[in-house]
């Protein structure tokens, strides 16, 4: 019923708060960090914007690989406006 998870962050322009949310995940309403988001509501995230400055933002998941154990870390980059 319009459950969602959220991911939250600063604006890399600006600093505002963003509250990006996700239903790909357990959606329990629960409030993440780049340090412990779930990469299955992770996977639900494409980008974001801020609607205080209206920059756009990517998230990049990169897969770490360590003596038998993986982990995944999570990046916010701006995403260039381009053509469309
Ligand atoms: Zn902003």
């Amino acid at each position: 019923m319009g459950m969602f998870d959220s991911l939250i962050f600063k604006c890399k322009k600006c600093g505002h708060k963003i509250d990006a949310q996700s239903k790909s995940g357990r959606c329990n309403l629960e409030e993440y960090t780049l340090r412990d988001l779930p990469i299955e509501a992770a996977i639900g995230m494409d980008f974001f914007r801020c609607y205080k400055c209206g920059q756009d933002h990517q998230l990049d998941i990169s897969l770490k690989l360590s003596s038998g154990s993986s982990k995944v870390k999570y990046k916010v980059r701006t995403k260039e406006k381009g053509s469309g």
